[in-house]
């Protein structure tokens, strides 16, 4: 009998095999990881630009692996995207990310704004929008700030489609980031008109800005574009003072990296909130 070509791969290639295997193993400690409740948010605190201070935090997720320990995102995000099972992941964030927030109040008495990051996958969903809502429950009430980050090449995809979700969801006074802003391919046309409020430079570029000359044009010209069309931009992977320093004369409005902070467990957030230490 005549084997098929997945038969002949497996017989002949036993790492192509193994892969297999440990991708289903992968897939089923998953599924165990969410029926368990074992992912984790740590997060991650933004910095106004000019006056300092915190404006909010980016919520980051990471999965406590009874066997391995803490596992980062980078490691199943796109398997639990390839199965689907980002759609329970994603809501769950959302939850997760207001109740862990709901007590936490600035120095200044304001409340931080959290945010999430939201998959292809779920954008692409026809009740993407009401998963949202649904996700946020009764929070928006009780005065918790929602941002959601979604990267660039996504929402260009089906612009039409996402434009109204988009505008849906911001009548919910939810703001929406657009991600990795830079290594997409927008269409200006479009970006002036998309129902967005902040662009986050991706860190390729803040890495580079103090030692490319591209770079730093580049990270001047996105944040002035961002400027004429009425958005906010933050600049993600901050490491050192002389980025923060050129991206504060650039007039960049928000700063998140190493040298602010690490991501960080929801308790060690409320020890960075004290009033009395200083940003
Ligand atoms: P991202 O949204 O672009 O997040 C920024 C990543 O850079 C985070 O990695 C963060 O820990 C890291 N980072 C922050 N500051 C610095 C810095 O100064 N230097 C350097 N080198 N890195 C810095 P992380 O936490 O491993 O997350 C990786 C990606 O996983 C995120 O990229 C995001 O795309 C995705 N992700 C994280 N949480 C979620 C989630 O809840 N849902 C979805 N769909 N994706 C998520
Ligand atoms: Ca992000
Ligand atoms: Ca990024
Ligand atoms: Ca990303």
């Amino acid at each position: 009998k005549a084997k098929s070509t997945a038969e002949r791969l497996l017989f002949y290639r036993p790492e192509i095999n193994a892969q297999v295997a440990e991708t289903l193993l992968l897939e089923n400690k998953l599924r165990k990881a969410i029926d368990q409740d074992q992912f984790v948010l740590h997060y991650q605190p933004k910095i106004h630009a000019g006056k300092g201070g915190i404006s909010g935090f980016e919520a980051l997720i990471r999965w406590q692996d009874p066997e391995s320990g803490l596992v980062p995102p980078g490691r199943f995000i796109p398997l639990l995207e390839n199965t689907h099972m980002i759609l329970e992941v994603g809501p769950w964030a959302i939850r997760k990310a207001l109740t862990d927030a709901q007590n936490w109040c600035l120095p200044d008495g304001t409340r931080p704004r959290i945010a999430v990051n939201v998959s292809p996958i779920e954008l692409q969903q026809r009740d993407f929008v009401k998963d949202v809502e649904h996700a946020m429950g009764d929070f928006a009430a009780r005065g918790c700030e929602l941002d959601l980050e979604i990267t660039e090449n996504l929402i260009m995809n089906d612009i039409d489609e996402n434009m109204k979700k988009l505008a849906a969801i911001g009548e919910m006074g939810v703001k929406i980031a657009i991600d990795d802003f830079g290594t997409g391919y927008s269409s200006l046309e479009y970006l002036a008109k998309l129902p967005v409020h902040a662009l986050k430079i991706d860190r390729s570029f803040i890495d580079t800005m103090t030692t490319n000359s591209h770079s730093m044009t580049i990270v001047s010209t996105i944040i002035s574009l961002a400027h004429a069309i009425g958005l906010t931009v933050i600049a993600e992977g901050v490491e050192d003072e002389e980025q923060a320093r050129f991206l504060r004369l650039l007039r960049c409005d928000e700063l998140q990296g190493y040298l602010y902070s690490s991501p960080m467990p929801p308790n060690a957030v409320e020890t960075f909130l004290r009033p009395e230490r200083k940003t």
